[in-house]
Parts: structure tokens; sequence; C-alpha cells
């Protein structure tokens, strides 16, 4: 456990110290034993159908929801008193890892357990959660979340369902249609959000047997074709006003805090599916002779792995870093309060940047991997017989739901702003003394010989950068900033790759005390891999930030800035990336 609450946005303003990160070496023996548990139920029950589950064999899917709720893997965020487990969001996280590769029943797995059941959990009166949690968490039913429609999705609040009172007051009347619904083929209960008369937007419990409730024809997908995507049409659907879920008018607040949650799991949902790509694209490698050898021994290919490792390091040190912060925060809650869901949602919206990271950084980590995977496979990766190519197009939804990436980036640096706007981040005062900073002569000098250091100082100074870019923007736009996207989406990159270096580098060095000297080696090669790659992203994201912001001497100014503390010697890259693909090619899977 780490021995500091962290807040959300923080990371920018203050350094973290290794003490304050929860790190994936820290699992405990319970949580191991749930990640065997998820890890034998896809390696036993689910890949050898998955030729049925692509097939959208819907009673096996079904089956295997029940499976699911037989072992706990739907129970971990329910409460004890409504059959779940009640476990923490690491344990949460480890769940959905585990599941992930999967692939299309991971989707209709992390949808139920996430989106579909926490809606109820956190927001339901306790008649509603006796009626339906029990049911969700041992898998006879399996849940959906209805906000998106053909004419609003990123604009959710645009929404055009509508609900109204009936004459008896027995009932609200819903009628509209929701758009590419997950599970919307077989899930038995619906949050469907709608506006009461035309205004109030608010959620519902819709049971599919609902009259009035019917669904549209199965899309027919690019990838994670196994999972049930339709549209849920209500024509008059009949739903008892005690179905009415959390406030009236309230509906928003369930609408994106759920969805934090679900930029979570995401991250770490496509962690897992990202591990299971490197360890298929190894095996393939070391299989496969051209020019007299296998594959893996030449340069080319063990680069790719270097760098696949070292993506998936940074996504799985974040998702868990993360994770570990959420869990120290719900521990300070009174959990006999009535209010103790009104504060559970305070610190997911207090984390909702941190949310916004997950889902961008690790979905666009896991679609490197996953075109190097086919790039690794030659020609047969182009083939659906061969698991890249189903890799590949399996992994490109993820940059689209949940929020597409340009709109988790403009919930990034938002919420940044916000933040600063409220007086919960000292992001002016902070950007005053980094200007300052810029007219100090030199950088300071760091012990390359002490693990990390120069990384730890990297990210001080990439720290820098980001405040410079925000006082810049801010001064020279004030309020009209929001409307400055290029910019905004440039920062936010900034802000990622920061918080995914820290991530990585912070674990690292935590994870670097206990381990044995093998181990020493490797966590020093993939943080020098990774933060090289980053870096290279990162210093990208700033000057084109720069252009976009400033001209004349200010600008000559800030781009020396990046210059200045983007400096970086990665003196080992070729040994550390040579060691790392070595060290997986021998060990046939991710490596950490
Ligand atoms: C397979 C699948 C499963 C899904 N499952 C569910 C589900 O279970 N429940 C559910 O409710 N929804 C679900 N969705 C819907 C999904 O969340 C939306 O598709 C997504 O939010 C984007 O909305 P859209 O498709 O209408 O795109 P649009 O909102 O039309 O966006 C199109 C493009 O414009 C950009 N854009 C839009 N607005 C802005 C802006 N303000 N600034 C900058 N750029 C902008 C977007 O980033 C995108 O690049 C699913 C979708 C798919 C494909």
């Amino acid at each position: 456990m780490t021995e500091k609450i962290v807040k959300g946005g923080e990371f920018l303003v203050k350094e973290l110290n290794k003490k304050d990160i929860f790190i994936p070496e820290e699992f405990s023996v319970e949580q191991k034993q749930i990640a065997d548990t998820a890890r034998q139920l896809v390696e036993n029950e689910i890949s050898p159908n998955i030729e049925a589950i692509e097939g959208h064999d819907f009673e096996l899917v079904k089956k295997l929801f029940s499976m699911c709720g037989e072992l706990g893997l739907l129970a971990t965020d329910v409460p004890e008193e409504f059959g779940g487990l009640e476990l923490d969001k690491v344990t949460s996280m480890i769940v959905a890892e585990n599941i992930a590769p999967s692939g299309s029943f991971s989707v209709a797995f992390t949808a139920h357990t996430g989106i579909g059941t926490l809606p109820l959990v956190y927001y339901g009166t306790k008649a509603q959660k006796d009626q339906y949690l029990e049911k969700l968490v041992d898998g006879k039913w399996v849940a959906a979340y209805c906000l998106t429609e053909p004419n609003s999705g990123s604009d959710a609040l645009s929404a055009k369902a509508t609900a109204v009172l009936s004459e008896d007051k027995k009932y609200y009347i819903l009628n509209g249609t929701k758009q590419f619904i997950t599970n919307g083929g077989f899930a038995k209960l619906f949050t469907v959000f709608a506006k009461i008369d035309k205004e109030h937007f608010t959620a519902f419990l819709v049971d599919s047997d609902f009259e009035g409730v019917s669904l549209g024809p199965e899309e027919k997908k690019m990838g994670i074709k196994g999972s049930s995507t339709c549209s849920v049409i209500l024509e008059d659907a009949k739903v008892p006003i005690e179905n009415l879920l959390g406030e009236k008018g309230r509906g928003h607040k369930i609408a994106f805090n759920i969805l934090n949650i679900g930029r979570l799991k995401l991250g770490a949902s496509v962690t897992g599916a990202g591990k299971a790509a490197i360890g298929e694209s190894i095996k393939y490698a070391k299989d496969r002779k051209q020019f007299g050898t296998s594959i893996c021994n030449f340069g080319a290919i063990k680069e790719k792995f270097a760098n696949m490792v070292g993506d998936i390091f940074a996504s799985e040190s974040l998702v868990y870093r993360l994770a570990g912060d959420l869990d120290v925060n719900f521990d300070t809650l009174d959990k006999s309060s009535t209010d103790y869901y009104a504060d559970y949602e305070k610190v997911f919206e207090d984390f909702s940047v941190e949310c916004a990271i997950s889902k961008v950084f690790c979905s666009e980590a896991l679609s490197r991997v996953v075109d190097e995977g086919v790039q690794i496979y030659g020609g047969y990766g182009f083939i659906q017989e061969y698991p890249a190519e189903k890799h590949y197009r399996d992994e490109r939804i993820n940059r689209l739901f949940e929020g597409t990436n340009e709109i988790n980036r403009l919930v990034i640096t938002g919420g940044i702003l916000k933040k600063s706007l409220k007086g919960e981040l000292p992001l002016q005062a902070e950007a005053m003394k980094a200007f300052e900073g810029l007219m100090s002569p030199s950088l300071d000098e760091v012990d390359p010989s002490v693990p990390f250091e120069k990384e730890k100082y990297l990210i001080h100074n990439l720290k820098q950068i980001l405040l410079i870019l925000a006082g810049a923007a801010a001064q020279k736009f004030m309020d009209k900033l929001q409307h400055e996207q290029e910019i905004l989406i440039s920062a936010a990159d900034v802000i990622i790759l920061i918080y995914a270096i820290e991530s990585a580098v912070s674990r690292a060095e935590k994870a670097y005390e206990a381990a044995g000297d093998k181990k020493k080696q490797l966590l020093l090669a993939v943080v020098e891999v990774f933060t090289f790659n980053a870096l290279e992203s990162l210093s990208k994201a700033a000057k084109q930030a720069a252009f976009y912001i400033e001209e004349g001497d200010n600008l000559l100014m800030i781009l020396s800035g990046i210059r200045r503390y983007t400096k970086y010697a990665p003196v080992s890259l070729l040994n550390s990336k040579r060691l790392l693909a070595d060290s997986i090619i021998e060990s046939e899977a991710y490596l950490f």
C-alpha cells in the first residue's frame, strides 16, 4: 500500500515519492489468486470457444457469464450485502486485465461489470439493489449502458430520448433510440438515459422485458465481432416510476462518473490484451525461420519487442498507480454514512483527468503493440487464421468508445484548467516559477550512477515544460483557451506522457529495492527504453503547442526551454533494448 493520500491532478505540481505509488509487485496473495482464477477461465473455457463466440453464440456467452458469476468475477465492485465481494479497485483492475485476452468476451464482461452494473451500485436505492443486483452478480442477468443515440455520441447530453410521466403517475413512458449498445442483444437490464419532459436528463433502470422495448439488428463490426452491439428501441416503453435511478435531472452525473470508471477499466483491459499479443508474437517469432534462423534473432524484430514491452510496462504501471491512489482515497470514506456513494463519486470526479489519461495512453500503447504484432507475423499477420490479425482489428474500438480519444484529451486539459480556476491546483503560481527557471543559466547536475536519478530529474523538467506552456497559453488566450482545441490536445499529450513516464519510473524505482540482480537490470532497461520513446513524442507535442501559442522572441525562449528540459542521455539504449528482447524471447511472455 502507499503511505500518502494523493489527490487528482496534483502530479503536475508535485514530485512523486516512490513510497506513494502502488505497484503490481505488491499484489497480495488473494489478488494473485483472483488473477489466476480469471486467467484459467480464459484459458480453459473461453479461448477454446473463441470461434463460437465470434459467431454470436450468445447462449454460450450467457453460460460463460454464469461461470464468471460462480467464480466471483462479477462481484468485485458490489457490496457484500447484495451478494458481492466489495474488493478494492486494484483487484477489480486485476480481473479486467486477466479477462482481456478473451477478446470479444472481455468487452462484454467489462461492459457488464463496469458501465452495466456500477450505475445501480453507486446510485440505486436499497429496493432497486435488492431487486436486481444479485442477478447481475451471479451472471444470470447481463447488464448494458445506454447513453449514445444516432445523433448524440460525443455530445451525449444532446440526447433526444424522452420520458414522460403516465397519467396514472405509475410509469415513465420512454421514447427514443439508443445506438451501439454493448451486450444489447442479450442484456436483461439496461441503464437508459432520457430527458424527462425533454428537459431533465435522467437515468432509468429498464428491463428488456418491459412493454415497448425492442432491439435493432446486430451491427456488423470491424473487430470485437463476438460482442453484441445493437440499438435499443424505446417505443412508449413503460418503466415503473420506482425504476428512476438516482435523482431526476442528475443523469449527467451518473453518465460521466460511470465513464470515469470505464476509462480506468479500459486501461487495465487493454494492458491485458497487450500482454497476450506480445506473448503470441514471441512464440511466432521463435518458430518462424528466414535466412536460416528464427526471425526473433534479428535486431529489427528484437527492437520491436523491446518497444512493445516498454509500452505495456508503462500502461501497467499507470493503471495500478491510479487504482492504488483511488483505493487509498476510498479507504478514508465512512462506509456506514448515507453519503458514502456521494463521497465516492467525488473521489472519481477528482481523478477524472487520470482516468482519461488511462484510457488514452493505454489504448494508444496497445495500438502500437498490435501494429508491431502484425509486422512481426509478416504476411501471416494479415491472414485471419493467425491471432495477430484479430488483435489488430479488436484494438481499434478502444480509441473510440468510452469517449473518443479526442474527447478524452479535452477532458484532460479541461479538467486541469478547471482545477486551476477552482484553486485546487496552484497552476498559475507554479507556471510563474517555471518561467523564472527559464532564466537560470544551467540545469542541475545529477549523479548518473544512481539508478533512475536522471529520469527523475527529467520528469521534474518535463513538468516545467507543461507549466510554461500552460502559463503562456492562459496569458495569450485567457478564457478563450477552451476553444483552442489544437493547443489543448497537444498540451494533453504532454500531460499524458508525463504521467506515463512518472508511473513507469516510480514503479521501477520502488520495485528495484526488492529485486534480484536480473530484475534490477531489466527495470533499468525498460525505463530507459520507454522514457526515450515517450520523450520523443512529448518533445514533438510540446514544440507543436509552443508554435501554436507563441511567436517571435517568446516562442524562441519557450523552444529553447523545451530543448533544455528534454535533455536525456539514454547511454545504454541499444543494450537495454537487446536485454529486454532477449529476456522476453527466453521467457516467451511479457516480462514483468
Ligand atoms: C462497438 C461499439 C460499442 C459501443 N458501446 C456503447 C455502449 O455500450 N453504450 C453507449 O452508450 N455507447 C456505446 N458506444 C458508442 C460510443 O461511445 C460512441 O460511438 C462514441 O462516444 C463516439 O460517438 P459517435 O460515434 O457519435 O462519434 P461523434 O461524436 O460523431 O464523433 C466523430 C468524430 O468527431 C470528434 N468529435 C466529436 N465532438 C468533438 C468535439 N467537441 N471536439 C473535438 N472533436 C470532436 C470525435 O472525436 C470523432 O473523431 C459504442 C460504440 C461502438 C462502435
